[in-house]
């Protein structure tokens, strides 16, 4: 059974076959300026076990260092894979999934690029969606009818 991925517009959509290697928190300085978040998660997958399914005319690449293109939907910036033209396999980034892979993070990388403020994020209060109490919320905001964080 395959995994079905996409961007934030909707305009490119993926499917995989499955996930190949562990999937792994990148926090490395390219990753984190690419994706705007304190690391990203990937996962290796084969060529084959990877294809667009829509809109593959919409994505655009960006060379991050030689050889290594970052794709990305010139629509709504999101970021969904990366590869060399050398390599079997291709990157995932595994946040774009809308199935899950059904295996769990394995580790984090290049923590020595993390940014000052990357604190132990166990002791941060986690919360399943807004913090109670924040104000000028409504509650029937969600994340994707504009509540940003
Ligand atoms: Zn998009
Ligand atoms: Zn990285």
């Amino acid at each position: 059974m395959s995994l079905k991925g996409s961007c934030l517009c909707g305009a490119v959509r993926y499917e995989v076959d499955r996930l190949d290697m562990p999937i792994v928190h990148c926090h490395c300085n390219t990753c984190r300026k690419a994706h705007a978040s304190a690391f990203a998660t990937t996962a290796r997958v084969l060529r084959e076990h990877f294809r667009w399914t829509t809109g593959e005319s919409g994505l655009r690449a960006f060379e991050s260092s030689p050889g290594k293109m970052r794709w990305f939907c010139s629509a709504c910036g999101t970021h969904l894979i990366a590869k060399r033209p050398v390599q079997a396999h291709i990157i995932l980034r595994v946040a774009t999934l809308d199935d899950d892979p059904g295996v769990r993070p394995a580790m984090h990388i290049w923590t020595s690029h993390d940014a000052a403020w990357l604190t132990d994020t166990d002791n941060t209060p986690y919360y399943p969606e807004w913090p109670r109490g924040r104000g000028g919320v409504q509650s029937d905001e969600r994340p994707n009818t504009g509540g940003e964080a």
